[in-house]
């Protein structure tokens, strides 16, 4: 037994961790799958504040409730980051729907997009030009689009698995398709949404108009996967039927918010700064839970976890909600401009924006060194089916944080039904797991831990103390 205990010994010191990491883990996954409190945190978020969109109520509520939440955790450090965000605001209830010669009518379930501009008040009803994206509508030139409604119908790849590689191949459709359609002289844009499954919901998101000039600026908006199906289905029997939409959103003036931040101060290299974060914002039609109300409150449980555990951070570990992801990232931006101002030495930030899904494990933006230091604490995971360990992109909000040093990490969920819920009205709370976002808050916890604790070995500075 001695023998092989020391076996054991010797292999976790070539694989740069420790039997005692090995049961810290254990802790903070029975902690947060028996006495979490994220999905709690979820609850009231989504049920009794809702959907957050940037300038709104319910987006000050949120700073509100999370601050306090955080206040109570006993942090060392609790603040309010100013920062100025775009107010949209959608308006009515959107109308769509398509008229056939012979007067048939078909209703479309639509949303308009976030930034788009209004339709005049009575609506637009025009021909309706298909295309699968802009290079297509490029090709047919002003005389094929001029006057018409354009529909973009590229649907989203069946075949990748890496679901936001589909989103992220389709998604110039929404937000530059009524840019792109304007140029030309298009009354409209309609977009099928980003969504792999056919369904009634249509599903929001940004759109820009660029540097187009305000008159030729045109309404877009989305129309559910199974609409968008019908309306290409009708455009096949009748190339001249008539698209009529209305939407009355409207664009104000930038109004201020915040970043809601707590942190533990280090207590050996408190100018060390690792952060953990999600987004505060939603977009309007649901309550935000998946995107990104999930990442917020797992990001809450690491510090609330850290301290239930008893664990002394050496360095310092902040929880940053970042304001206004969806439709600007000036939260994200705020949060980096001010950091360099003040020339924190920030080593690591993680971010969940994927979903409350089952944690598959992380991608990391960070140079070969670091990413090899990493992956010697995969097996750590194991337990936890936690396996995915890849180079890859991390997250919006703390992108603008990227330097030559910092690791960047994304937590990478399970993406299969992501983007049934993305932007939709049912992103709610009935659709997040209880099991599978604590199982994530776990996940976060206990790479934080591990970075904490061993710091990064090309950091070139005398802080790199193993235990
Ligand atoms: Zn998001």
């Amino acid at each position: 037994m001695k023998q092989i205990l020391f076996l054991f010994g010797l292999l976790f010191s070539v694989l740069s961790f420790s039997q005692n990491d090995a049961e810290i883990l254990e802790s903070i996954y029975s902690k947060s799958l028996t006495n979490g409190k994220s999905y709690e945190w979820l609850d009231y978020l989504s049920n009794q504040i809702g959907g957050r969109l940037s300038g709104s109520a319910n987006a000050e509520k949120a700073v509100e409730w999370t601050k306090g939440e955080l206040n109570a955790l006993g942090l060392d450090r609790v603040w309010l980051q100013p920062v100025m965000v775009p107010k949209w605001v959608r308006g009515d209830k959107e109308i769509a729907y398509f008229e056939t010669q012979t007067g048939k009518k078909e209703k479309l379930r639509i949303c308009a997009l976030g930034g788009s501009i209004a339709t005049p008040k009575n609506g637009i009803k025009a021909e309706v030009i298909e295309v699968l994206g802009i290079d297509q509508l490029r090709a047919l030139g002003r005389e094929g689009v001029d006057g018409k409604i354009v529909f973009f119908n590229r649907p989203m790849k069946e075949t990748l698995i890496h679901t936001f590689e589909s989103y992220g191949s389709c998604v110039d459709q929404r937000y530059a398709g009524a840019m792109e359609a304007g140029k030309l002289g298009a009354a409209g844009v309609i977009v099928r949404s980003m969504n792999l499954r056919l369904d009634d919901f249509p599903h929001t998101g940004s759109m820009s108009y660029g540097d187009l000039p305000l008159n030729k600026r045109i309404p877009s908006a989305a129309i559910s996967t199974n609409d968008a199906e019908l309306l290409s289905i009708a455009l096949k029997e009748e190339k001249n039927l008539q698209l009529y939409f209305k939407q009355n959103c409207e664009q104000f003036n930038d109004v201020e918010s915040y970043n809601v931040i707590g942190e533990i101060t280090g207590n050996v290299f408190p100018d060390e700064f690792i952060i953990i974060g999600g987004h505060l914002d939603s977009w309007d039609l649901g309550d935000g839970s998946h995107d990104d109300g999930a990442g917020v409150v797992q990001s809450m449980e690491v510090l609330r976890l850290i301290k239930k555990i008893g664990l002394e951070p050496k360095r310092s570990i902040r929880v940053v909600l970042f304001m206004n992801e969806e439709n600007g990232l000036r939260g994200g931006k705020k949060y980096a401009e001010i950091a360099k101002e003040k020339r924190e030495n920030h080593i690591f930030a993680l971010e969940s924006d994927s979903g409350g899904f089952t944690p598959r494990g992380f991608s990391f933006d960070c140079s070969d060194n670091n990413f090899n230091q990493i992956l010697n604490w995969a097996p750590l995971f194991k337990p936890y089916l936690i396996h995915y360990f890849e180079k890859g992109g991390s997250g919006a909000d703390i992108g603008p944080l990227k330097n030559d040093q910092i690791v960047l990490a994304g937590l990478r969920p399970d993406s299969q039904r992501y983007f049934d819920y993305h932007h939709a009205a049912n992103d709610t709370f009935d659709a997040v797991n209880k099991r599978e976002l604590e199982l994530g808050a776990a996940t976060m916890t206990s790479l934080i831990y591990l970075i904490d604790k061993y710091g990064f070995n090309s950091i070139k500075t005398d802080q790199n103390i193993k235990d």
